[in-house]
């Protein structure tokens, strides 16, 4: 077979095969070669032990980050490329890490140690496929299955559970019976794994173009980091809105949304608080009153434990706790969400309520879908036409409100918030003149 590769790698596998070292490229890039897509690193394995390797790329530079699990990443043509030398792991005995590597002679010795047949295949420069565990085969029925006896490759390494979660997710692809059983068996493991670790993949599995039936089957799996899911996923809800359970909602809400981060985990964490705040009325419906609140609360603390990044945890919060408020097509109540979130978050936060409203029984749909369309509509509007809408479009600033006789400090944002709130709903026009005036009338009033 002939593949497209990249100058850079190509001239890295000559240079080692002309010093008389084995050279391949290896793992990830290969399975996507395989599937058809352009890969986005290049991973080259070697036979040449690092400081061999480091010897053939004497006027590169060189980068000696990884030279202790026995990579060289070398820069050519602008590129860095990771050279790792053939080697096996030792054990994990913190499921962290390997306790230690050790070079070995053969390549198939270094593929044995990789997670899944798809990412246990090489490819040499002159088109040679080495496949000892049938990867290429499985890339082609979309098929994950672990190198080796599962139990065993997900006690050695817990984050290998939610890799195997995240390709089947991103690759819709099927992961195979023994190493699906062995994912649930096994999802334990992930206590032992670092927060950063498994929300790097839990969002690559979230965006993933079958997150949503990777959810339907693993939720147990989450549930190992976010136990707090666990109400969720067993909750039935009788509502008329909801011919689902609480975690088919859930999911089908998920899928409903674009494949955004912040949209796809304000899904997936907008009813958590659901599950403590049901009451059941006369009628034998149920009630959920408060949930949005409590949702945000929940949202917020699990987005911590996973160590999310904190413009990302207070979006979402935001998009959580907001996500049930009734919206209309009037301007007045658009400006007042406009002005309180930003165009940014409401364009988002319309997403979360179309997803919401897709993820309820369909023939309840009605028009709400069609108010959501206006809204947007007028949104977009009225932000084109630059009407103001945040205190960084009002006419007056802080510096004004103190030469207006503000005194520094909570007085000056108390006062420009009124000025907006007025402005907003058309009471008074965004001109300097016209707001000094009220101003001054507003710091008489509050003194
Ligand atoms: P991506 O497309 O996200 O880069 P990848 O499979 O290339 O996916 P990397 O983290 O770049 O993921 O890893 C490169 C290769 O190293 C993998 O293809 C696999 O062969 C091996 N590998 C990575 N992580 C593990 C792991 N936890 N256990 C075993 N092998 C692993
Ligand atoms: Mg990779």
């Amino acid at each position: 077979m002939k593949f497209d590769i990249p100058a850079g790698a190509a001239h890295i596998l000559q240079t080692l095969t002309n010093a008389g070292y084995e050279a391949w490229l290896v793992g990830g890039c290969v399975r996507d070669l395989l599937r058809g897509v352009p890969p986005h690193d290049w991973d080259i394995c070697t036979s040449a032990r690092p400081e061999q390797t480091e010897a053939c790329f004497a006027g590169h530079k060189i980068i000696e980050t990884g030279l202790k699990h026995g990579t060289v990443t070398v820069v050519e043509g602008g590129e860095p490329y990771e050279i790792t030398t053939y080697r096996t792991e030792g054990p994990y005995s913190d499921s962290r890490r390997p306790d230690f590597v050790r070079f070995v002679p053969d390549l198939k010795e270094d593929l044995a140690r990789r997670d899944f047949t798809m990412n246990a295949v090489a490819l040499g420069l002159d088109g040679t496929l080495q496949d000892p565990f049938g990867g290429a085969e499985d890339i082609q029925s979309g098929l994950i299955r672990c190198v080796g006896k599962p139990a065993h490759r997900f006690q050695e390494d817990g984050l290998r559970v939610m890799r195997a979660l995240r390709f089947a997710s991103v690759f819709r692809c099927r992961i195979e019976e023994q190493t699906a059983q062995a994912v649930h068996h096994s999802r334990a493991m992930l206590k032992r794994v670092a927060a950063e670790r498994i929300h790097a993949e839990l969002g690559k599995l979230l965006t993933g173009p079958a997150a949503g039936e990777v959810l339907r089957q693993y939720p147990d799996v989450l549930c190992v980091f976010w136990p707090q899911l666990g109400p969720l996923t067993a909750m039935e809800q009788n509502n008329p809105w909801h011919c689902w359970g609480g975690w088919e909602h859930t999911v089908r809400a998920v899928e409903a949304a674009p494949a955004q981060l912040t949209l796809r985990l304000a899904m997936l964490l907008h009813d958590i608080g659901k599950p403590s705040c049901r009451s059941t009325d006369n009628n034998g419906i149920d009630h959920f009153y408060g949930h949005p609140g409590l949702s945000a609360k929940m949202a917020d603390r699990m987005l911590r434990a996973l160590k999310f990044e904190n413009s990302l945890r207070r979006r979402v919060v935001t998009l959580v706790e907001y996500h049930d408020v009734l919206l209309s097509a009037q301007d007045k109540t658009i400006r007042r969400w406009l002005g309180r979130l930003g165009p940014e978050t409401f364009f988002q936060l319309l997403e979360v309520k179309r997803a919401d409203i897709l993820g309820q029984a369909p023939e309840k749909l009605g028009s709400r879908l069609d108010e959501l369309a206006e809204i947007r509509a007028r949104v977009e509007q009225m932000t084109a036409e630059g009407q103001c809408l945040t205190l960084k479009e009002l006419a007056v600033n802080g510096r004004d409100i103190i030469a207006a006789g503000a005194r520094p400090g909570p007085e000056v944002g108390r006062v420009l918030a009124a000025l907006l709130d007025r402005v907003l709903d058309e009471e008074a026009p965004n001109q300097r003149a016209a707001l000094l005036e009220l101003a001054r009338r507003e710091l008489q009033r509050g003194r």
